[in-house]
């Protein structure tokens, strides 16, 4: 019996565990960019981390109106939903089970790269997302000026949202207490990417915890734009980057450290994880293999 004991608790221990992974869906089947080759690369990079569970919900293609219209994951079954999803709008019901969730702080919001180009007419989505890719005349639109302080440019001013950059690019922290960016180098280089610039939207609750300088003379802003933020959305947590425009961008390691530590934040609103030994640094790329 004295032997027994101790296998037994360590059998308890393990179900625990793995009952205490944090559930994610990743939503996908439709978007401009090469889901069916980017969501493998989402799902192993949370997989990797070792607290995930991870599920992914595909929608039906585009023009499958009454198909798309039953598309609606069960959101009760997740801790928190990461969107790889641009494409045509969801019906009512799971419209209003994310918002609703979202909300109530049930359920946390991951928004990736092209999921904020979504939705442009679904007005508390573009709350949730804080900004994302619109046209001239939508919303706000945040920037940090060279001193280091945000500058809201008014609704109709500025251009219309781009990637008038696509390269490597710093991405600079701006908030190095937010558990998610917390111990980041100040500055990492990030891998070959489209650098998302004039993100418009409501901007409410929106705090921003990196930035990154689209060169002027690569046709860039020159603005320091938003790279990384979070939207507080009633009870809950939404984490957002513009970053992850194909596998290659999303292979550095400081993309898959920023998707892990967001997604575990948006889920619980803690981060356990340590930043990786091969974080890329202010000089020096870091890349993961291919496969
Ligand atoms: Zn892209």
């Amino acid at each position: 019996m004295r032997f027994l004991l101790p296998t037994l608790a360590i059998a308890v221990v393990s179900s625990a565990l793995a009952a205490d992974k944090i559930k994610v869906v990743i939503i996908d089947g439709q978007n401009n960019h090469n889901w069916k080759a980017t969501t493998p690369v989402l799902k192993k990079h949370l997989e990797d981390a070792g607290l995930f569970e991870v599920s992914v919900a595909t929608s039906p293609d585009r023009g499958k109106k009454e198909e798309m219209a039953k598309f609606a994951p069960d959101l009760s079954q997740y801790d928190v939903v990461v969107s790889n999803y641009n494409g045509e709008n969801w019906s009512k019901e799971l419209n209003d089970s994310l918002d609703g969730r979202l909300k109530e702080g049930k359920v946390g919001l991951v928004i990736v790269h092209a999921a904020n180009n979504a939705f442009g007419g679904w007005k508390e989505y573009n709350q949730m997302i804080g900004m994302g890719w619109r046209d001239a005349k939508f919303g706000k639109r945040l920037k940090y000026n060279d001193g280091g302080k945000e500058e809201i440019v008014e609704a109709g001013k500025d251009q219309g949202s781009g990637h008038r950059y696509t390269g490597p690019f710093t991405v600079t922290i701006r908030d190095a207490d937010h558990p998610v960016t917390k111990d980041m180098p100040k500055e990492w280089l990030h891998n070959n990417d489209e650098l998302y610039d004039n993100m418009r939207g409501p901007i409410e609750k929106v705090k921003v915890l990196a930035t990154a300088i689209p060169p002027a003379d690569k046709k860039g802003t020159a603005a320091h734009e938003p790279m990384i933020w979070t939207v507080d959305y009633g009870k809950g947590r939404v984490f957002h980057t513009p970053m992850g425009h194909d596998v290659n961008a999303m292979k550095c390691v400081g993309f898959a450290a920023t998707l892990q530590r967001g997604t575990e934040w948006a889920a619980t609103g803690k981060v356990t994880q340590k930043i990786p030994a091969n974080f890329p640094t202010a000089d020096k790329k870091s890349v993961l293999p291919e496969k």
